[in-house]
Protein backbone atom coordinates (compact mmCIF):
# COMPACT_ATOMS: atom_id res chain seq x y z
CA UNK A 1 0.00 0.00 0.00
CA UNK A 2 1.41 3.54 -0.87
CA UNK A 3 1.84 6.23 1.56
CA UNK A 4 -1.27 7.66 0.44
CA UNK A 5 -2.95 5.35 1.89
CA UNK A 6 -1.86 5.87 5.21
CA UNK A 7 -2.16 9.38 5.09
CA UNK A 8 -5.57 10.05 6.66
CA UNK A 9 -5.43 7.53 9.12
CA UNK A 10 -2.50 9.25 10.40
CA UNK A 11 -3.60 12.44 10.34
CA UNK A 12 -6.52 12.06 12.16
CA UNK A 13 -5.15 9.31 14.89
CA UNK A 14 -6.70 10.56 17.86
CA UNK A 15 -4.08 12.13 20.17
CA UNK A 16 -6.81 12.37 23.34
CA UNK A 17 -8.88 10.14 24.83
CA UNK A 18 -11.61 12.47 23.92
CA UNK A 19 -11.25 12.33 20.25
CA UNK A 20 -11.78 8.47 19.91
CA UNK A 21 -15.10 7.44 18.69
CA UNK A 22 -17.11 4.76 19.82
CA UNK A 23 -15.04 3.02 22.57
CA UNK A 24 -16.11 4.37 25.49
CA UNK A 25 -16.51 1.68 27.88
CA UNK A 26 -12.85 1.21 27.43
CA UNK A 27 -11.58 4.78 27.13
CA UNK A 28 -14.62 5.77 30.30
CA UNK A 29 -12.55 3.20 32.49
CA UNK A 30 -9.08 4.53 32.10
CA UNK A 31 -10.31 7.95 32.75
CA UNK A 32 -11.96 6.63 36.02
CA UNK A 33 -8.17 4.90 36.56
CA UNK A 34 -6.34 8.46 36.87
CA UNK A 35 -9.44 10.10 38.65
CA UNK A 36 -8.83 8.10 41.25
CA UNK A 37 -4.94 7.49 40.73
CA UNK A 38 -5.73 3.79 40.43
CA UNK A 39 -3.26 2.92 38.02
CA UNK A 40 -2.86 -1.04 37.25
CA UNK A 41 0.11 -2.83 36.12
CA UNK A 42 -0.84 -4.97 32.89
CA UNK A 43 -4.18 -4.07 30.55
CA UNK A 44 -5.22 -6.51 28.05
CA UNK A 45 -6.99 -4.72 25.19
CA UNK A 46 -9.18 -7.06 23.20
CA UNK A 47 -11.01 -6.59 20.35
CA UNK A 48 -11.09 -6.44 16.31
CA UNK A 49 -8.80 -5.22 14.27
CA UNK A 50 -8.33 -1.51 13.37
CA UNK A 51 -10.86 0.10 16.37
CA UNK A 52 -8.51 1.73 18.37
CA UNK A 53 -6.73 -0.53 20.84
CA UNK A 54 -2.95 1.05 19.80
CA UNK A 55 -4.38 4.48 19.17
CA UNK A 56 -5.54 4.32 23.06
CA UNK A 57 -2.28 2.25 24.29
CA UNK A 58 -0.53 5.16 22.85
CA UNK A 59 -2.84 8.07 24.76
CA UNK A 60 -2.31 6.10 28.09
CA UNK A 61 1.41 5.97 27.56
CA UNK A 62 1.36 9.51 27.52
CA UNK A 63 -0.92 10.27 30.15
CA UNK A 64 0.83 7.82 32.46
CA UNK A 65 4.31 10.16 31.77
CA UNK A 66 3.02 13.54 30.77
CA UNK A 67 4.85 16.40 32.26
CA UNK A 68 1.35 18.80 32.65
CA UNK A 69 -1.34 16.20 32.34
CA UNK A 70 -5.01 18.24 31.42
CA UNK A 71 -6.82 16.35 33.80
CA UNK A 72 -7.43 12.76 32.60
CA UNK A 73 -5.51 13.64 29.23
CA UNK A 74 -2.28 14.10 28.56
CA UNK A 75 -1.16 17.47 27.26
CA UNK A 76 0.33 16.36 23.76
CA UNK A 77 3.05 19.08 24.22
CA UNK A 78 5.34 18.19 26.68
CA UNK A 79 8.66 16.32 25.44
CA UNK A 80 7.69 12.95 26.71
CA UNK A 81 4.17 13.07 24.88
CA UNK A 82 5.62 14.64 22.01
CA UNK A 83 8.38 11.37 21.65
CA UNK A 84 5.82 8.94 22.00
CA UNK A 85 3.43 10.67 19.43
CA UNK A 86 6.90 10.41 16.79
CA UNK A 87 7.35 7.05 18.34
CA UNK A 88 10.64 7.56 19.43
CA UNK A 89 10.67 7.55 23.23
CA UNK A 90 13.13 5.90 25.38
CA UNK A 91 10.08 4.12 28.00
CA UNK A 92 7.25 3.49 25.55
CA UNK A 93 8.34 -0.13 24.07
CA UNK A 94 6.03 -1.57 21.24
CA UNK A 95 6.42 -4.57 20.32
CA UNK A 96 4.90 -6.95 17.75
CA UNK A 97 4.30 -10.05 19.47
CA UNK A 98 3.56 -11.79 16.22
CA UNK A 99 7.33 -11.04 14.83
CA UNK A 100 8.84 -11.67 18.58
CA UNK A 101 6.79 -14.21 19.74
CA UNK A 102 9.94 -16.38 21.00
CA UNK A 103 10.75 -17.37 24.73
CA UNK A 104 14.29 -15.78 24.24
CA UNK A 105 12.22 -12.47 23.22
CA UNK A 106 10.58 -12.14 26.71
CA UNK A 107 13.38 -12.80 28.29
CA UNK A 108 15.12 -10.25 26.95
CA UNK A 109 12.00 -8.11 28.03
CA UNK A 110 12.07 -9.14 30.99
CA UNK A 111 15.66 -8.10 31.70
CA UNK A 112 14.38 -4.93 30.16
CA UNK A 113 12.00 -3.88 32.52
CA UNK A 114 14.35 -3.63 35.49
CA UNK A 115 15.67 -0.38 34.51
CA UNK A 116 13.99 2.51 35.79
CA UNK A 117 12.31 5.09 33.28
CA UNK A 118 14.57 7.25 31.59
CA UNK A 119 12.68 10.31 31.13
CA UNK A 120 8.95 10.02 32.28
CA UNK A 121 7.44 8.28 35.58
CA UNK A 122 7.27 4.89 33.86
CA UNK A 123 8.74 2.16 31.44
CA UNK A 124 5.49 0.82 29.24
CA UNK A 125 5.69 -2.03 27.10
CA UNK A 126 2.76 -2.38 24.19
CA UNK A 127 2.70 -6.18 23.11
CA UNK A 128 0.58 -6.14 20.25
CA UNK A 129 -1.14 -9.36 18.98
CA UNK A 130 -0.04 -10.69 22.22
CA UNK A 131 -1.70 -14.27 21.40
CA UNK A 132 0.71 -14.91 18.80
CA UNK A 133 3.51 -15.42 21.65
CA UNK A 134 4.52 -19.10 21.94
CA UNK A 135 4.02 -21.18 25.13
CA UNK A 136 7.23 -20.87 26.61
CA UNK A 137 6.92 -17.10 26.17
CA UNK A 138 3.91 -17.03 27.93
CA UNK A 139 5.21 -18.89 30.77
CA UNK A 140 8.11 -16.12 31.44
CA UNK A 141 6.01 -13.06 30.19
CA UNK A 142 3.73 -14.65 33.29
CA UNK A 143 6.53 -14.49 35.44
CA UNK A 144 7.30 -10.62 35.05
CA UNK A 145 3.13 -10.45 35.63
CA UNK A 146 3.36 -11.77 38.66
CA UNK A 147 5.37 -9.71 40.26
CA UNK A 148 6.21 -6.41 37.81
CA UNK A 149 8.66 -3.45 38.72
CA UNK A 150 6.10 -0.49 40.46
CA UNK A 151 7.58 1.59 37.30
CA UNK A 152 6.60 -0.73 34.55
CA UNK A 153 2.90 -0.68 32.73
CA UNK A 154 1.99 -3.59 30.25
CA UNK A 155 -0.34 -2.77 27.81
CA UNK A 156 -1.40 -6.33 25.90
CA UNK A 157 -3.37 -5.95 22.63
CA UNK A 158 -5.05 -8.75 21.18
CA UNK A 159 -7.58 -9.74 18.19
CA UNK A 160 -7.69 -13.21 19.59
CA UNK A 161 -9.02 -13.13 23.06
CA UNK A 162 -9.45 -17.11 23.28
CA UNK A 163 -5.70 -17.66 22.35
CA UNK A 164 -4.77 -15.93 25.40
CA UNK A 165 -4.00 -18.50 28.99
CA UNK A 166 -6.06 -18.22 31.48
CA UNK A 167 -3.36 -17.42 33.74
CA UNK A 168 -2.14 -13.98 31.92
CA UNK A 169 -6.04 -13.05 31.21
CA UNK A 170 -6.13 -13.18 35.58
CA UNK A 171 -3.35 -11.27 35.92
CA UNK A 172 -4.47 -8.48 34.17
CA UNK A 173 -7.33 -5.66 33.94
CA UNK A 174 -9.36 -6.43 30.44
CA UNK A 175 -11.07 -4.20 28.27
CA UNK A 176 -13.18 -5.19 25.30
CA UNK A 177 -13.34 -3.05 22.02
CA UNK A 178 -16.20 -3.12 19.49
CA UNK A 179 -16.75 -2.76 16.15
CA UNK A 180 -17.85 0.43 15.39
CA UNK A 181 -21.23 0.79 13.71
CA UNK A 182 -21.60 1.99 10.25
CA UNK A 183 -23.89 4.76 10.98
CA UNK A 184 -21.13 6.16 13.23
CA UNK A 185 -18.06 5.29 10.93
CA UNK A 186 -20.81 7.48 8.34
CA UNK A 187 -21.01 10.43 10.48
CA UNK A 188 -17.33 10.42 11.77
CA UNK A 189 -16.37 10.39 7.97
CA UNK A 190 -18.30 13.06 7.12
CA UNK A 191 -16.92 15.25 9.73
CA UNK A 192 -13.28 14.37 8.19
CA UNK A 193 -15.06 15.43 4.02
CA UNK A 194 -15.40 18.46 5.52
CA UNK A 195 -12.59 19.34 6.97
CA UNK A 196 -10.83 17.71 4.00
CA UNK A 197 -13.14 19.72 1.64
CA UNK A 198 -14.38 17.00 -0.30
CA UNK A 199 -17.65 16.71 -1.65
CA UNK A 200 -19.38 13.27 -1.06
CA UNK A 201 -23.78 12.58 -0.47
CA UNK A 202 -24.89 9.94 2.16
CA UNK A 203 -24.64 6.87 -0.18
CA UNK A 204 -21.01 7.49 -0.77
CA UNK A 205 -19.99 7.48 2.76
CA UNK A 206 -22.65 4.70 3.26
CA UNK A 207 -20.24 2.40 1.29
CA UNK A 208 -16.92 4.03 2.49
CA UNK A 209 -18.27 2.91 5.79
CA UNK A 210 -19.60 -0.66 5.08
CA UNK A 211 -16.11 -1.26 3.54
CA UNK A 212 -14.62 -0.81 6.83
CA UNK A 213 -16.11 -3.25 8.54
CA UNK A 214 -16.39 -1.72 11.96
CA UNK A 215 -12.82 -0.78 11.42
CA UNK A 216 -11.62 3.01 11.82
CA UNK A 217 -8.24 1.97 10.39
CA UNK A 218 -9.86 0.16 7.24
CA UNK A 219 -12.69 2.61 6.75
CA UNK A 220 -9.60 5.72 6.35
CA UNK A 221 -7.37 3.28 4.24
CA UNK A 222 -10.46 3.07 1.70
CA UNK A 223 -11.58 6.11 2.08
CA UNK A 224 -7.91 7.36 1.03
CA UNK A 225 -8.44 5.03 -2.05
CA UNK A 226 -11.99 6.15 -2.83
CA UNK A 227 -10.75 10.01 -3.29
CA UNK A 228 -8.58 9.18 -5.20
CA UNK A 229 -11.05 6.38 -7.97
CA UNK A 230 -13.57 9.78 -7.60
CA UNK A 231 -11.49 12.88 -7.52
CA UNK A 232 -12.52 13.42 -4.17
CA UNK A 233 -16.25 13.24 -4.81
CA UNK A 234 -17.22 10.71 -3.01
CA UNK A 235 -20.85 10.12 -4.13
CA UNK A 236 -22.90 6.87 -3.99
CA UNK A 237 -22.87 6.20 -8.07
CA UNK A 238 -19.23 6.33 -7.57
CA UNK A 239 -18.75 4.06 -4.97
CA UNK A 240 -20.95 1.71 -6.57
CA UNK A 241 -18.20 1.68 -9.48
CA UNK A 242 -15.86 1.26 -7.95
CA UNK A 243 -16.81 -1.91 -5.65
CA UNK A 244 -18.76 -3.65 -7.68
CA UNK A 245 -21.95 -2.77 -6.46
CA UNK A 246 -24.81 -2.48 -9.02
CA UNK A 247 -27.73 -0.65 -6.21
CA UNK A 248 -30.75 -1.45 -5.30
CA UNK A 249 -33.01 -0.63 -8.39
CA UNK A 250 -30.95 -2.84 -10.36
CA UNK A 251 -31.70 -6.15 -7.81
CA UNK A 252 -35.47 -4.53 -7.82
CA UNK A 253 -35.73 -4.97 -11.37
CA UNK A 254 -34.42 -8.66 -11.20
CA UNK A 255 -36.27 -9.58 -8.41
CA UNK A 256 -39.52 -8.13 -9.85
CA UNK A 257 -39.09 -10.07 -13.32
CA UNK A 258 -38.62 -13.14 -11.29
CA UNK A 259 -41.72 -12.47 -9.12
CA UNK A 260 -43.57 -11.74 -12.36
CA UNK A 261 -44.14 -14.56 -14.59
CA UNK A 262 -44.95 -11.95 -17.72
CA UNK A 263 -41.62 -10.10 -17.47
CA UNK A 264 -39.68 -13.75 -17.23
CA UNK A 265 -38.33 -13.05 -20.80
CA UNK A 266 -35.87 -10.29 -19.40
CA UNK A 267 -34.05 -12.49 -16.67
CA UNK A 268 -32.39 -13.22 -20.01
CA UNK A 269 -31.32 -10.19 -21.11
CA UNK A 270 -30.07 -9.30 -17.82
CA UNK A 271 -28.08 -11.82 -17.95
CA UNK A 272 -26.79 -11.13 -21.22
CA UNK A 273 -25.95 -7.93 -20.33
CA UNK A 274 -24.21 -8.10 -17.41
CA UNK A 275 -22.14 -10.67 -19.20
CA UNK A 276 -21.34 -8.39 -22.16
CA UNK A 277 -20.42 -6.04 -19.81
CA UNK A 278 -18.07 -8.07 -18.31
CA UNK A 279 -19.50 -8.13 -14.61
CA UNK A 280 -18.75 -10.91 -12.68
CA UNK A 281 -21.71 -13.14 -12.50
CA UNK A 282 -21.18 -15.04 -9.46
CA UNK A 283 -21.17 -11.54 -7.27
CA UNK A 284 -23.89 -10.35 -8.90
CA UNK A 285 -25.92 -13.50 -7.90
CA UNK A 286 -24.18 -13.41 -4.55
CA UNK A 287 -25.00 -9.48 -4.32
CA UNK A 288 -28.56 -10.43 -5.11
CA UNK A 289 -28.81 -13.27 -2.22
CA UNK A 290 -28.07 -10.78 0.00
CA UNK A 291 -30.41 -8.65 -1.32
CA UNK A 292 -33.03 -10.73 -0.72
CA UNK A 293 -31.71 -11.56 2.73
CA UNK A 294 -32.23 -7.93 2.95
CA UNK A 295 -35.49 -7.90 2.19
CA UNK A 296 -36.72 -10.23 4.44
CA UNK A 297 -34.63 -8.54 7.19
CA UNK A 298 -36.88 -5.09 6.04
CA UNK A 299 -40.22 -7.77 6.57
CA UNK A 300 -38.92 -8.76 10.20
CA UNK A 301 -38.35 -5.35 11.20
CA UNK A 302 -34.85 -6.06 11.72
CA UNK A 303 -33.45 -3.97 8.71
CA UNK A 304 -31.38 -1.70 11.63
CA UNK A 305 -28.75 -4.45 12.11
CA UNK A 306 -25.16 -3.31 10.90
CA UNK A 307 -25.23 -6.60 8.45
CA UNK A 308 -27.89 -5.29 5.91
CA UNK A 309 -26.35 -4.05 3.06
CA UNK A 310 -28.18 -1.07 1.77
CA UNK A 311 -28.13 2.61 2.51
CA UNK A 312 -30.76 3.97 4.79
CA UNK A 313 -32.66 6.13 2.77
CA UNK A 314 -33.09 3.10 0.27
CA UNK A 315 -34.73 0.74 3.31
CA UNK A 316 -37.97 2.28 3.77
CA UNK A 317 -38.30 2.53 -0.21
CA UNK A 318 -37.78 -1.15 -0.31
CA UNK A 319 -40.15 -1.47 2.61
CA UNK A 320 -43.08 0.09 1.18
CA UNK A 321 -42.29 -1.53 -2.51
CA UNK A 322 -42.58 -4.95 -1.01
CA UNK A 323 -45.24 -4.54 1.94
CA UNK A 324 -47.68 -6.85 0.26
CA UNK A 325 -44.80 -9.84 -1.30
CA UNK A 326 -45.26 -13.02 0.62
CA UNK A 327 -42.40 -14.02 2.61
CA UNK A 328 -42.26 -17.47 1.34
CA UNK A 329 -41.92 -16.29 -2.13
CA UNK A 330 -38.97 -14.48 -1.17
CA UNK A 331 -37.77 -17.24 1.32
CA UNK A 332 -38.11 -19.73 -1.80
CA UNK A 333 -36.15 -17.45 -4.10
CA UNK A 334 -33.54 -17.22 -1.40
CA UNK A 335 -32.80 -20.56 -0.93
CA UNK A 336 -33.30 -21.74 -4.46
CA UNK A 337 -31.02 -19.13 -5.73
CA UNK A 338 -28.35 -19.49 -2.88
CA UNK A 339 -27.93 -23.24 -4.20
CA UNK A 340 -27.71 -21.96 -7.87
CA UNK A 341 -24.31 -19.87 -6.26
CA UNK A 342 -23.13 -22.89 -4.18
CA UNK A 343 -23.23 -25.07 -7.47
CA UNK A 344 -21.51 -22.31 -9.76
CA UNK A 345 -18.68 -22.25 -7.29
CA UNK A 346 -18.34 -25.81 -6.97
CA UNK A 347 -18.32 -26.68 -10.88
CA UNK A 348 -14.94 -24.16 -11.70
CA UNK A 349 -16.49 -23.50 -15.07
CA UNK A 350 -14.05 -22.40 -17.08
CA UNK A 351 -14.90 -19.09 -18.50
CA UNK A 352 -17.76 -15.99 -17.85
CA UNK A 353 -19.60 -17.35 -20.82
CA UNK A 354 -20.19 -20.85 -19.47
CA UNK A 355 -21.34 -19.39 -16.35
CA UNK A 356 -23.59 -17.67 -18.27
CA UNK A 357 -25.56 -20.77 -19.83
CA UNK A 358 -25.10 -22.35 -16.76
CA UNK A 359 -27.30 -19.64 -14.69
CA UNK A 360 -29.89 -19.55 -18.12
CA UNK A 361 -30.62 -23.07 -17.65
CA UNK A 362 -31.04 -22.71 -14.15
CA UNK A 363 -33.12 -19.76 -13.98
CA UNK A 364 -35.55 -21.30 -16.69
CA UNK A 365 -35.83 -24.34 -14.29
CA UNK A 366 -36.61 -21.75 -11.51
CA UNK A 367 -39.12 -19.64 -13.71
CA UNK A 368 -41.08 -23.05 -14.57
CA UNK A 369 -40.93 -24.47 -10.76
CA UNK A 370 -42.13 -20.79 -9.81
CA UNK A 371 -45.39 -21.18 -11.87
CA UNK A 372 -46.26 -24.25 -10.15
CA UNK A 373 -48.45 -23.69 -6.75
CA UNK A 374 -46.99 -23.17 -3.32
CA UNK A 375 -46.09 -24.90 -0.79
CA UNK A 376 -48.70 -23.07 1.34
CA UNK A 377 -51.72 -23.37 -1.62
CA UNK A 378 -50.80 -26.81 -1.44
CA UNK A 379 -51.40 -27.45 2.22
CA UNK A 380 -54.72 -24.98 1.90
CA UNK A 381 -55.85 -27.52 -0.45
CA UNK A 382 -55.18 -30.41 1.11
CA UNK A 383 -56.66 -29.24 4.48
CA UNK A 384 -59.89 -28.62 2.56
CA UNK A 385 -59.59 -32.01 1.08
CA UNK A 386 -59.14 -33.29 5.01
CA UNK A 387 -62.67 -32.13 5.93
CA UNK A 388 -64.31 -33.35 2.22
CA UNK A 389 -63.30 -36.49 2.67
CA UNK A 390 -64.48 -36.26 6.24
CA UNK A 391 -67.85 -35.27 4.88
CA UNK A 392 -67.93 -31.17 5.70
CA UNK A 393 -69.46 -30.46 1.95
CA UNK A 394 -70.02 -26.73 3.50
CA UNK A 395 -66.51 -25.51 2.36
CA UNK A 396 -66.99 -26.91 -1.80
CA UNK A 397 -67.50 -23.47 -3.66
CA UNK A 398 -70.65 -23.11 -5.11
CA UNK A 399 -69.64 -23.98 -9.10
CA UNK A 400 -69.90 -27.45 -7.58
CA UNK A 401 -73.70 -27.15 -6.48
CA UNK A 402 -74.87 -30.28 -8.72
CA UNK A 403 -72.12 -32.28 -6.77
CA UNK A 404 -73.59 -31.08 -3.32
CA UNK A 405 -76.53 -31.94 -4.14
CA UNK A 406 -75.52 -35.21 -5.22
CA UNK A 407 -73.60 -35.75 -2.27
CA UNK A 408 -76.02 -34.60 -0.13
CA UNK A 409 -78.98 -36.85 -1.60
CA UNK A 410 -77.55 -39.91 -3.10
CA UNK A 411 -79.16 -41.42 -5.73
CA UNK A 412 -80.01 -44.88 -7.48
CA UNK A 413 -77.88 -44.10 -10.43
CA UNK A 414 -75.24 -42.39 -8.19
CA UNK A 415 -74.79 -45.91 -6.40
CA UNK A 416 -74.40 -47.64 -10.42
CA UNK A 417 -72.67 -44.76 -12.04
CA UNK A 418 -73.21 -44.61 -15.92
CA UNK A 419 -70.57 -42.89 -17.77
CA UNK A 420 -72.64 -40.27 -19.39
CA UNK A 421 -74.03 -39.36 -16.29
CA UNK A 422 -70.37 -38.59 -15.24
CA UNK A 423 -69.69 -36.82 -18.48
CA UNK A 424 -72.50 -34.77 -18.20
CA UNK A 425 -72.00 -33.79 -14.56
CA UNK A 426 -67.93 -33.14 -15.17
CA UNK A 427 -69.32 -29.99 -17.97
CA UNK A 428 -71.91 -28.33 -15.52
CA UNK A 429 -68.43 -27.88 -13.29
CA UNK A 430 -65.73 -25.53 -14.81
CA UNK A 431 -63.85 -27.89 -16.63
CA UNK A 432 -60.56 -28.12 -16.16
CA UNK A 433 -58.46 -27.21 -19.68
CA UNK A 434 -56.60 -29.95 -21.31
CA UNK A 435 -53.52 -29.05 -20.37
CA UNK A 436 -54.67 -28.63 -16.68
CA UNK A 437 -55.92 -32.59 -17.07
CA UNK A 438 -52.73 -33.92 -18.81
CA UNK A 439 -51.21 -32.19 -15.12
CA UNK A 440 -53.75 -33.55 -12.88
CA UNK A 441 -53.85 -37.52 -13.81
CA UNK A 442 -53.62 -39.62 -16.60
CA UNK A 443 -56.91 -40.68 -18.08
CA UNK A 444 -55.80 -44.49 -16.83
CA UNK A 445 -55.95 -43.69 -13.65
CA UNK A 446 -58.94 -41.62 -13.51
CA UNK A 447 -61.20 -44.92 -15.94
CA UNK A 448 -59.38 -47.41 -13.28
CA UNK A 449 -60.86 -45.38 -10.34
CA UNK A 450 -64.03 -44.52 -11.39
CA UNK A 451 -65.15 -49.02 -11.46
CA UNK A 452 -64.42 -49.06 -8.23
CA UNK A 453 -66.61 -49.92 -5.96
CA UNK A 454 -65.39 -48.59 -3.00
CA UNK A 455 -67.19 -45.82 -0.61
CA UNK A 456 -65.12 -43.84 1.83
CA UNK A 457 -66.22 -43.04 5.23
CA UNK A 458 -68.48 -40.62 4.67
CA UNK A 459 -70.41 -42.72 1.91
CA UNK A 460 -69.61 -40.75 -0.99
CA UNK A 461 -68.84 -42.73 -3.70
CA UNK A 462 -65.32 -42.67 -5.60
CA UNK A 463 -66.46 -41.06 -8.84
CA UNK A 464 -67.60 -38.04 -6.96
CA UNK A 465 -64.85 -37.69 -4.69
CA UNK A 466 -62.55 -37.75 -8.17
CA UNK A 467 -64.65 -35.20 -9.72
CA UNK A 468 -64.32 -33.20 -6.47
CA UNK A 469 -60.49 -33.78 -6.48
CA UNK A 470 -59.96 -32.93 -9.81
CA UNK A 471 -61.86 -29.67 -9.17
CA UNK A 472 -59.82 -28.74 -5.84
CA UNK A 473 -56.26 -30.01 -7.52
CA UNK A 474 -57.45 -27.57 -11.15
CA UNK A 475 -53.99 -26.30 -12.19
CA UNK A 476 -51.74 -28.62 -9.61
CA UNK A 477 -49.52 -30.77 -10.76
CA UNK A 478 -50.59 -33.52 -8.75
CA UNK A 479 -51.94 -36.67 -8.92
CA UNK A 480 -55.10 -36.25 -6.58
CA UNK A 481 -54.97 -39.94 -6.10
CA UNK A 482 -52.16 -39.71 -3.88
CA UNK A 483 -54.66 -38.08 -1.20
CA UNK A 484 -57.50 -39.83 -1.40
CA UNK A 485 -57.01 -41.54 1.76
CA UNK A 486 -56.36 -38.79 3.65
ZN1 LIG B 1 2.37 15.88 27.96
Amino acid sequence: MSENHQVLFRKYRPQFFRDVIYQDLAVGSLQNAFKSKKIGHAYIFIGPRGVGKTTIARILAKRLNCERPDGVEPCNECTSCLEITKGNSNDVFEIDAASNSGVDNIRELRENVKFNAMGGKYRVYILDEVHMLSGAAFNALLKTLEEPPAHVVFILATTEYHKIPETILSRCQDFHFRKVPVTVLQSYIETLCTKEGLKYDSEGLFWIAKKGDGSVRDTLSFMEQAVIFTDGNLTGAKLRKMIGYHGIDTFTDFLNQLIDTSQSAQIFETLENLFQSGIDLSKFIWDFIEFLNSLLLIKDNLADRESINIPQEDLQKLKQNYRELDREILVLLAERIFSIHEKLNLMKLRSSYEMKVYLEIQFRKLILDREKPSVSGLLAKISELTKLVQGDISILPDSIEPVKKQIQTPSPTQEKPNPNTNSQTNTKIDSPTPETKAQISSPTSLEKNTNTKETNPSGNHPEDMEKLLKEKFSGMEVDPKQFKNL
